[in-house]
């Protein structure tokens, strides 16, 4: 699938059942030839009514976390989420829905091919592993994802009624970005 498709499947996806509630899929947005993935949980109401991922409160918080580190929404950087369609009353999306969605987010991780992956959140970071562990014990080192370095961090919207653990995404992201860099570096090396 191409984007084009992508994008075709993801709007007449009815694969789980959240398609019945719907406004709409919200695939993702960005950059389709990135370095940097960002991949949240699920969208919510505002998300589900403008058709793009992370526009909501929690979105703001996003948007000023890739300031912090230089990144701006659609340059570099691609946002997507781990389920394209909105869990009623914004519950957590179920294993089974989560499942029913990794195609998409399969496919668009093999289509933008990032250089660095950043899992938003304990939904991300546990169906992108395939682990059940905690935020807590996922973050703090690089994890690696089919081959592409991924690290883990608190969700923003976790984050805006928990400005305790600010501090410590800010540790994560210091930690993508010398990734990154490492990586980049490593590839100018003469060999
Ligand atoms: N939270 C998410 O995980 N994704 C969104 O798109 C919005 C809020």
């Amino acid at each position: 699938m191409d984007w084009a498709q992508l994008r075709a499947s993801t709007a007449a996806c009815t694969a789980c059942v959240l398609h019945k509630q719907r406004k709409q899929a919200v695939p993702g947005v960005g950059d389709e030839n990135a370095e940097w993935l960002f991949v949240g949980e699920a969208p919510g109401a505002e998300e589900d009514a403008r058709g793009e991922p992370f526009v909501g409160q929690a979105g703001k918080l996003l948007d000023n976390m890739l300031a912090a580190i230089e990144l701006k929404r659609g340059e570099n950087v691609y946002i997507a989420n781990v389920v394209k369609c909105r869990p009623p009353g914004n519950r957590n999306p179920e294993p089974a829905e989560a499942h029913a969605c990794e195609p998409y987010l399969t496919r668009q991780i093999a289509l933008i091919r990032p250089k660095l992956i950043v899992a938003l959140g304990k939904v991300a970071a546990q169906n992108l592993m395939g682990s059940e562990s905690t935020i807590a014990s996922l973050r703090g080192r690089v994890h690696d994802y089919h081959g592409t370095p991924l690290i883990v961090t608190y969700h923003p919207a976790y984050l805006l009624r928990t400005l305790a653990d600010k501090a410590k995404a800010w540790e994560d992201l210091c930690l993508a970005v010398e990734t990154l860099r490492g990586l980049k570096q490593a590839a100018a090396a003469p060999n």
